[in-house]
Parts: C-alpha cells; sequence; structure tokens
C-alpha cells in the first residue's frame, strides 16, 4: 500500500508541500483538503465588473534560491519585470513613497526634521551611556531607535497603530526587523551621502508580476501537482484531527455543500490552517492549561478589501498608495491596472482600500454600506475619485490575514512547537500554521521543508520541522 499524506490547505504551501512529495516519490498517495471553492488561500483574485484584483497585490520577489528556481521552472517567461511606483497622502498632498529627503522637509517642516535628527542623535547618545535600563523589544523602541522619537512620533508611530489598532509599545520588535524597509535614518543618511552598501536592500525598487494576478501562478502550481498525481478536494472543512496508537491519524472534514461529515485516514499530515484552529482540534481534557491559554492569545488581524470600479481608465499612476494620516479609515489603497494591465479594462479601472480591524472591533461591525460610505469619504478628501465617477463597488473581508506579534509571542510558540512534538507524524507549516507574518515565497520554502522532513529518516519530523521555526521567522519581507 502506498503512503498516504493529507495536506489541510491548499493555499501556496499546501500546494508546494504536495508537489515537492509528489515529485520526490511519485508512489504516495497525496491529497489536499481545502475549504474554499477554488485553491491559493491568500494568493487569490476577486473580480468586479471586469476588474480584477489580487487580495492585496502580490509581487513576485525571492531572496531564497530553491524557490527561484521553482518559480522560474513554474512561470518561466511569463513573468514580466515591473517597476515600483508607490505614493503617500501626508498632510494632505501626494509625496513619493519611500519618500524623499526634499518632500518630506516641505511637509513635515524644516523645524521638525531638524528636531527630529536631534532627537535621535540625542537617543542614540542615551542609550550608550552605562547603567540606562533596557526597554522591551517591541515595534516602537525599534523604530525609535531607528528614525529618532520625533520622525516616529510624526509618522512611523501614527501609521503603525493605525494598520494594527494596538499601541505600537505592545507590538514586538520583529515586525519591524523582518521588514527590508525598516532601514532607520542612518541608512537614509548614508543613501544621500552615497556610502549604502549595495547588499543592504531597502525596498525593490522592481519585481515579478504574472499577467492576471497572483492567481495565474496558483492555476499553474495546481495543474502541476494535479499531473503529478495529487488530489484536491475543494469545499472540505476540516473539523476534526485525532492520532491513533499506531501513530495514523483521523481527519474530519465536513462537505460545505451537501453538509456531509467524511473521515479521511493517513499516516502523515501537514496542516497549513490557523494554527489556533489546529491546537482547539487537538485539545482534550487533558491538554496543559498553558496550551490553552497561548492558543486563545494568538491574535490575527483582518483585513477589509473596499473596492470601487471607476469609469476612467486610471485612477491614479501608482500600484500602491499609503495612509498614514487619521483623515481616512483606510491605511493603503492600490491600483490593480498599475501592476499589469490584464488587471482590468480599457476604459476603467478599480481602487482598493484597506481597512485592518480586529474580530468584533468598530470597523468588524460595520456593515458593507457603512464601510463603502466611510471609504469613499476618504477617497473624496484625498482626490481619488468622485461619486459620479463610481460604476461598482464591492468588499471583500478576509478575516486570517496578519498574525499579530504581541511582546510574548516568541515565548508562546516556543511552548507551543515543543507541545506539538507529541504528534511525530503532524506538521503545521505556512502563514497561518507557523503564525508568521511573510511572504509567498517564505510558504513555499517551508512547504518544501516539511516534505523533505516527512520523506527523511528522522524519528520525529515535526519536532525536526519546528527546529528551523526561528529561521523561518527571521526571512525578511519586502516592502
Ligand atoms: C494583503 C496581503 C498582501 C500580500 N502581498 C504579498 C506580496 O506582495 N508578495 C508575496 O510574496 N506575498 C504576499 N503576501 C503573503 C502571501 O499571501 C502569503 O505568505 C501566502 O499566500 C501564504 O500561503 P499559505 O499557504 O501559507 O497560507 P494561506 O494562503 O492562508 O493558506 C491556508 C489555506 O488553508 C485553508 N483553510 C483554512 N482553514 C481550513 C479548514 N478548517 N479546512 C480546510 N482548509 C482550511 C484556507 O482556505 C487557505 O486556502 C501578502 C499577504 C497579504 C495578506
Amino acid at each position: 500500500m502506498s503512503k498516504r499524506i493529507l495536506i489541510l490547505g491548499a493555499g501556496v504551501c499546501g500546494l508546494a508541500t504536495a508537489h515537492r512529495l509528489l515529485k520526490s516519490d511519485p508512489s504516495l498517495k497525496v491529497t489536499l483538503l481545502e475549504q474554499e471553492d477554488r485553491p491559493g488561500g491568500l494568493a487569490r483574485s476577486l473580480t468586479v465588473k471586469g476588474q480584477v484584483s489580487d487580495l492585496g497585490p502580490h509581487r513576485i520577489f525571492t531572496e531564497l534560491p530553491d524557490v527561484k528556481r521553482f518559480l522560474q521552472d513554474l512561470a518561466g517567461d511569463q513573468m514580466e519585470t515591473v517597476k515600483r511606483s508607490s505614493k503617500m497622502w501626508l498632510r494632505g498632498r501626494w509625496i513619493e513613497y519611500p519618500p524623499r529627503i526634499p518632500e518630506v522637509l516641505e511637509c513635515l517642516g524644516l523645524l521638525n526634521v531638524g528636531m527630529a535628527g536631534v532627537g535621535w542623535g540625542l537617543r542614540k547618545i542615551a542609550k550608550a551611556l552605562p547603567g540606562m535600563p533596557p526597554e522591551a523589544d517591541s515595534f516602537e523602541a525599534l523604530m525609535k531607535d531607528a528614525f529618532g522619537p520625533g520622525l516616529y512620533d510624526l509618522l512611523v508611530g501614527p501609521y503603525a497603530k493605525k494598520v494594527w489598532k494596538v499601541p505600537p509599545s505592545e507590538i514586538h520588535g520583529d515586525i519591524a526587523r523582518v521588514r527590508v524597509s525598516a532601514g532607520g535614518l542612518d541608512q537614509v543618511i548614508k543613501k544621500l551621502i552615497g556610502v549604502e552598501r549595495k547588499d543592504q536592500i531597502t525596498a525593490v525598487k522592481e519585481f515579478f508580476y504574472l499577467p492576471g494576478g497572483v492567481e495565474s501562478l496558483v492555476h499553474k502550481l495546481r495543474s502541476e501537482v494535479e499531473d503529478l498525481g495529487g488530489e484536491i478536494q475543494l469545499v472540505k472543512e476540516v473539523r476534526g484531527i485525532k492520532e491513533f496508537r499506531t501513530g495514523h491519524l483521523q481527519v474530519t472534514a465536513v462537505n460545505k455543500q451537501s453538509g456531509r461529515e467524511e473521515v479521511h485516514q493517513a499516516e502523515q499530515v501537514v496542516s497549513t490552517i490557523p494554527l489556533d484552529h489546529l491546537l482547539g482540534m487537538l485539545e482534550d481534557k487533558k491538554t496543559d492549561k498553558t496550551i490553552v491559554a497561548a492558543r486563545k492569545e494568538l491574535r490575527y488581524i483582518s483585513n477589509f478589501l473596499v473596492c470601487f470600479v471607476i469609469d476612467r481608465p486610471n485612477v491614479t499612476s501608482s500600484q500602491w498608495l499609503y495612509f498614514p494620516g487619521g483623515d481616512t479609515i483606510f491605511n493603503r489603497g492600490y491600483e490593480p491596472k498599475n501592476f499589469h494591465p490584464s488587471m482590468g479594462t480599457t476604459n476603467q479601472a478599480m481602487m482598493v482600500l484597506e481597512v485592518t480591524a480586529h474580530p468584533g472591533d468598530k470597523y468588524s461591525q460595520m456593515s458593507d454600506r457603512q464601510l463603502l460610505n466611510a471609504c469613499f469619504k476618504g477617497a473624496v478628501r484625498t482626490n481619488l475619485f468622485h461619486r459620479d465617477e463610481v460604476v461598482g463597488t464591492l468588499v471583500h473581508r478576509i478575516p486570517y490575514t496578519y498574525p499579530l506579534y504581541d511582546l510574548k509571542y516568541r515565548e508562546r510558540l516556543d511552548r507551543i512547537w515543543r507541545w506539538l512534538e507529541q504528534y511525530p507524524n503532524l506538521l503545521s507549516a505556512g502563514r497561518q500554521g507557523l503564525f508568521l507574518h511573510n511572504n509567498m515565497d517564505h510558504s513555499i520554502h517551508m512547504g518544501f521543508r516539511a516534505a523533505e522532513r516527512l520523506l527523511g529518516d528522522s524519528q520525529n519530523p515535526a519536532a525536526a520541522f519546528y527546529s528551523e521555526v526561528r529561521r523561518f521567522q527571521s526571512f525578511r519581507i519586502v516592502d
């Protein structure tokens, strides 16, 4: 009998795991269970009146050699190089993003920027003094080190608060650390005087994009997995998992169309569904209380995509738009047609505005109409479009978008990985499965590593896989 492996979730991590498993051993029986009616997870798209958008624009960029090769083989010459172009709405005007020094000076005022520079220097000196108490490893502390308290209070702090909707002093420094654009004032100065190190990329200027957006990449991945013999079962929501004494695993799923419950057996399972769901399924009365508490403290932020189809060929000339101020409820916007013309029609374009929310907060409680009205007001205020130009709208809510790293998230996750090691043939991987703020290439790489661990000769593939989590946590996110 060939070995059966189940993969829970058919996002890029689940698909990459299946691909690597089947490529290495075609005799395996690999089945993916996906709750949605198509694969892709976060790497999917939506369509409104002929305008297509990724669920948050997905540029293709990687520093991981194995993923680079894989993507080149998968998409090859269809990948197109796109020049990045972003703008920021700051104090009532549009400026380039990442900001250029003259524009920042004009917007924030020479005095404010001068004071910010002095504050940055003073903080550096103060921190070097002996006997200074250590600060918590927070986003706020890290960004104040990088930009100084002045610029932090003017720009960086308010934007972070707007996105994460918690004080940045309560967010872990890792969120800033993994972002490539988190280079500080010293890097900006080095850039100005031309001594920036070539290998220290602070933001990408070019990236790859596929005609039709990220879902066309997923289509290719899906067909390769199916050609290799993998089975993708859609509208199957995983509801339960248990391990037998023999080490075999049993997964219960519900067919969302028929409502029927199904039972699947396997020797090994890779789960890419949200970690808190997986832990909830494994918990029983004997589960350590600290694990139950740790699960409840895993928090994810939702992202609401508020889409407006506009009756003119283009809304702006930019791809991403950033809104750090309090004059809009959205923090970011984007125009899919500016990533690739295949994303829209000739005469119309779409603007997608992003609103982040915590489950149950005032944004989550807003109806679609209220979100559309509030975003529309912000769009008018920032000169994006007018009422008579709007010919179509849609609100798309994504509940599991960003894992929220609070100050204790590392210890909490370490405890969870140790606990999960008792299930040697169950690996939790991917963005949701490892509670990782990551990019697609990282999820693909993790899928490969999960497959390699299952194919290897370790007695406990799960423990071997979790030993790599620190490395996954330090992958850089490119802005
Ligand atoms: C707004 C935004 C912009 C981004 N931009 C970029 C970018 O420019 N470039 C880039 O490389 N990356 C980007 N990313 C990151 C990228 O989307 C993710 O890293 C990647 O898609 C995660 O893949 P995954 O398979 O690990 O997780 P997911 O895509 O979340 O896949 C998990 C899958 O599990 C399924 N599932 C969940 N629960 C169950 C259940 N109970 N039963 C069955 N199935 C279930 C889900 O439906 C989903 O399909 C962006 C992400 C966001 C949110």
